[in-house]
């Protein structure tokens, strides 16, 4: 098989499989006990925080484990909207946002909030003067995500964080899910920080939201005392230990392994501007971890399967209620419907081969003899 979705998943590596079976060998406590084997369990989680903390420079923001990006953003949105509440009632957003921030600000506005959506300019960076300009009185939070899934664009976090510092009520958070262990950013400069493990090689079902200190949000789960007050419940120690892990091997080897993605990037989208009918979304402010292209032969989705009945798994966006897929991103960046219905994502890895690389284009060569 030829796997080539690394943004919507990639595999736990050996390393955090073996250091998380170890871990589970000798550290099984509560951390919430007050026994001296809960408070070895505490001392572990302790450090796996400041170690992250410490890889990501964010000295003064507090952790919170959750169990994923989407509890992340949904905690971060709704934590700070419920809690400053009585400051306004407005947030800004992006059309690039993944669905766990729309959905949350869709639930929001039913409740009395308002949400607006900046514009982006011709290259799918923030347009820096609408962003002001949607600045009010009520604004209190500003959802950006620093990397878009789809297409992988890069946002300017130092310009967007100075357009923002003009406004001392308004809170920054930044999805950083598809950023994190893939591009090296200023990331202190978000007030609130989404992250996942499972796009960095980790296990699925954690998570962490950073919160600068002293920002106080409303907690999501009620219950007993815990590691956080915005999260009651046993904490899960050995996914916030292989958390680190991962996060840890993502840095070390960050240099090495965005090289050989970048070589990937180039040798595929070489290949691809080979084929007829094919137009890159993805442009220079896009990470090479993500190529985004069009395939103009036909719908997304029946590519995907296409490839999918040949063994290569590739992504492209949600069908909507009339059975077409339409990637709201690509739409939003291209204005173009045919562009926005035929895409798919390439999303590549270190661990990617020229050789999967070349079985995909065949598949595509096959795919256009076969239609
Ligand atoms: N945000 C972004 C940008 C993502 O790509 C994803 C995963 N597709 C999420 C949030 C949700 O992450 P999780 O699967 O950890 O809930």
């Amino acid at each position: 098989m030829v796997y080539l979705d690394y943004s919507a998943t990639t595999p736990v590596s050996q390393h955090v499989l073996e250091m998380d079976s170890l871990f589970h060998q000798r550290c099984f406590a509560n951390p919430n006990s007050i026994h001296k084997l809960g408070r070895l369990a505490l001392e572990e989680t302790k450090q796996t925080t400041k170690k992250i903390k410490d890889i990501l420079k964010v000295p003064n923001h507090q952790v919170v484990y959750t169990s994923g990006a989407t509890e992340s953003n949904n905690l971060a949105i709704k934590g700070l909207c419920f809690k400053n509440r009585n400051l306004g009632n407005h947030i800004i957003t992006t059309p690039f946002e993944h669905g766990s921030i729309t959905a949350t600000l869709n639930y929001l506005t039913q409740v009395g909030f308002e949400v607006d959506v900046v514009g982006l300019d011709p290259d799918g960076l923030v347009d820096l003067e609408d962003l002001e300009a949607l600045m009010t009185d009520q604004t209190i939070l500003v959802t950006i995500g620093l990397v878009n899934s789809e297409l992988g664009i890069v946002q300017d976090i130092e310009a967007i964080r100075r357009v923002i510092d003009q406004h001392p009520q308004v809170i920054f958070h930044s999805d950083m899910t598809q950023a994190i262990g893939k591009v090296k950013a200023k990331y202190h400069l978000a007030d609130m920080i989404s992250m996942s493990a499972h796009k960095i090689y980790g296990f699925k079902g954690v998570g962490a939201l950073f919160i600068r200190e002293g920002l106080e949000l409303k907690p999501m789960i009620h219950g007993g005392k815990s590691l956080s007050y915005l999260r009651a419940g046993t904490p899960a120690t050995g996914l916030i230990h292989s958390l680190g892990i991962a996060l840890c091997d993502a840095y070390e080897a960050f240099d090495k392994n965005l090289l050989r993605v970048q070589a990937l990037n180039s040798a595929l989208v070489k290949r691809l501007k080979s084929l007829n009918d094919v137009v890159i979304n993805s442009n220079q402010y896009s990470l090479p971890h993500i190529v985004n292209l069009s395939f103009l032969r036909g719908l997304g989705v029946d590519v995907q399967k296409y490839l999918s009945d040949h063994d290569i798994y590739v992504s492209t966006t949600s069908a909507c209620s009339s059975g077409v897929s339409l990637s709201r991103v690509v739409m939003a960046l291209t204005h173009d419907k045919k562009r926005a219905t035929s895409s798919l994502r390439i999303s590549l890895s270190h661990l990617t081969t020229l050789a999967e690389i070349d079985a995909l284009i065949q598949s595509l060569e096959d795919y256009c003899e076969s239609c």
